[in-house]
């Protein structure tokens, strides 16, 4: 391995040489307190920056390995280095110098969650952080000198500031590994008290605006549990957290407009994942098994049975293998729920705002006008208990517009003023005083559906020229030559977990046959989470990228299934 010296005397050497001589970077440098792998060197200034993997050896970086122990603390401790690196960059680079990209550092982006990352890996052997760096050029001549003030004066300030355990402030860092563990405990205490989420008292749930995640500083109300509902949950690091449980079944979430109920139901659909300490939701616990359903009409749909909700449309259409380039809003919403099951969901969360009406509810008198045999579709209402009770899955939903569903659930929140209420006798009471002459349409069961075994080679990850294309926004996954809608998936917690669903998608298009299940959707993205999980993302990756978090299975089904080009074996 060459040495900081030679580093140094390489950059002078090239210093004012054309930018390709950068590429003699490739490779191990050992220097003062860790090693610098070059792994990738930019093409031009201009180009994605080059990417470096620096690895502390654990002596040197000196985190006592209490802070790793679990899986969940490692995750958190790996989440706070990337965030201290983040912090720093600023403060120890120039930034430019130079054209394009030129001495610009960079690690992943992040939002509020404390993911499973690839930018950072803490292991007794130390840790290893994957940092972006933009060589430094004049138009695309190398700037030599610059080249080394970067490398080897930033770098390794930077490495020392924010890899180096005795340069952090052990609180924050205690606070953040042991925020991450205790969420992650809450989680996976639910099941045993037959909860779907918890959410904890003195919870901050409104953010700050609607593009913005972070939490209302100003005028938020704290979250405050209604008695009936309060449950005592534990913390292996902090104790008890009381808190409301949302049982099992069918909840309502009521209440009048613009008094949270929407804002609750996000912090559910959020709480699949763990925040950060001050997010103000990092107790707000949600099974991770829960998927936010809404209609999404225009969505592609391929082969989908959503016989359940919708038979005999007009046209024919077989609705035991419905397929659309542009779905309606009622279909999309079927489609939604369908497509969750296949996967495992075990918890629906719906909201009325983003809600096919006619999916929704058909009251007594639209039924007395269109006959039954007229409406190809079952409402929501007349199914939410049976799926409960068929396949024990459980739904939340806000509905603010339509007492029919008071029928059909177990408990009903009302939001008022942001503060959460039982009305659960209430709304019983009603029931009784007011009974429906509405006839159920459910049937007997919920009504069985068809697993679907995609077509591995029908992802299509290449351009035309064989060129592995993943890009990820906000808004949409490119995938090869195709895009993939994203615009109404809310459970995508960052772009770096969309990029991450790209890559795995091209691992499954090439690779998939490897995991040897039935080859089932369902079974398949089950294997490859696990497979995640237990392996790392880097294993299912082309190169070491630091820019990916892990998404669930859920994603990434929620991505396959809107990709244009999937195609089904048999049929
Ligand atoms: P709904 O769905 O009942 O119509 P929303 O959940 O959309 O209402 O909330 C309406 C507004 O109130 C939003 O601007 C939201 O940020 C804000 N809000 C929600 N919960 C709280 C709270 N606990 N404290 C302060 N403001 C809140
Ligand atoms: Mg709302």
């Amino acid at each position: 391995m060459h040495d900081q010296r030679e580093l140094s005397s390489l950059l002078r050497r090239i210093d004012g040489a054309g930018y390709g001589a950068y590429k003699r970077l490739g490779g191990a440098w050992r220097l003062p307190g860790f090693t610098l792998h070059v792994e990738h060197v930019q093409g031009d200034p201009f180009a994605a920056p080059s990417r470096l993997r620096v690895q502390v050896s654990g002596e040197v970086a000196g985190f006592p390995s209490d802070l790793f122990r679990t899986k969940p603390r490692r995750i958190a401790l790996e989440d706070f280095l990337v965030r201290a690196l983040a912090r720093e960059i600023p403060n120890v680079t120039k930034g430019k110098r130079g054209s394009g990209r030129s001495g610009e550092f960079s690690v992943v982006d992040f939002g509020q969650c404390i993911l499973p990352r690839t930018a950072v890996r803490v292991s007794e052997e130390g840790v290893e952080a994957i940092i972006s760096a933009g060589l430094p050029a004049a138009g695309r001549r190398v700037l030599g000198r610059e080249a080394e003030a970067m490398l080897l004066s930033e770098l390794p300030e930077l490495v020392r500031r924010t890899l180096l355990y005795q340069s952090l402030d052990p609180r924050s860092v205690q606070r953040h590994v042991e925020c991450g563990e205790d969420a992650e405990a809450l989680r996976e205490q639910l099941p045993e008290h037959r909860l779907v989420a918890f959410v904890a008292e003195g919870a901050i749930l409104p953010r700050a605006s609607g593009v913005s995640d972070r939490p209302l500083r100003r005028g938020a109300v704290p979250f405050a549990p209604p008695e009936s509902l309060t449950v005592t949950l534990e913390r292996p690091n902090s104790g008890p957290i009381r808190g409301m449980g949302v049982p099992e079944g069918v909840t309502l979430i009521v209440g009048g407009g613009y008094h949270g109920k929407s804002t609750l139901l996000s912090a559910l659909a959020q709480g699949v994942y763990n925040h950060i300490p001050g997010d103000g939701r990092e107790y707000v616990v949600t099974r991770k098994e829960a998927v936010v359903i809404r209609a999404e009409d225009g969505r592609f749909v391929c082969g989908v049975d959503i016989s359940p909700f919708i038979s005999n449309l007009p046209n024919g259409t077989d609705t035991k293998c419905f397929s659309s380039q542009n779905a309606s809003g009622s279909t999309s919403q079927a489609a939604n729920i369908m497509e969750a099951l296949e996967v495992g969901a075990k918890v629906l969360l719906v909201d009325e705002d983003t809600s096919a009406t006619n999916f929704m509810i058909r009251d007594e008198r639209m039924q007395a006008l269109v006959a039954k045999e007229k409406e190809p579709i079952t409402p929501f209402l007349d199914k939410v208990r049976l799926l409960y009770r068929d396949y024990g899955v459980s739904t939340v939903l806000v509905m603010g517009g339509s007492g029919d569903y008071f029928e059909v659930a177990d408990t009903v929140i009302m939001m008022d003023a942001y503060r959460p209420l039982d009305v659960t006798e209430r709304a019983k009471e009603i029931v009784r005083r007011y009974p429906l002459k509405r006839r159920p349409e459910g049937g007997e069961g919920f009504g069985g559906f068809r697993a679907r075994r995609p077509e591995l080679a029908s992802i299509q990850p290449r351009t035309r020229k064989g060129k592995l294309k993943v890009q990820g926004s906000r808004l949409s996954l490119r995938l090869g030559n195709y895009t993939v809608d994203l615009t109404r998936l809310s459970q995508f917690a960052e772009v770096p977990q969309v990029r991450a669903v790209g890559y795995l998608l091209a691992w499954l298009a090439e690779h998939g046959q490897a995991l040897r299940t039935d080859g089932t959707l369902g079974g398949l993205l089950a294997a490859l989470e696990r497979a995640v999980e237990e392996e790392g993302l880097e294993r299912f990756l082309p190169a070491r990228y630091g820019d990916l978090a892990a998404p669930r299975r859920f994603e990434l089904a929620a991505a396959l299934n809107r990709l244009r080009t999937l195609r089904l074996r048999d049929g």
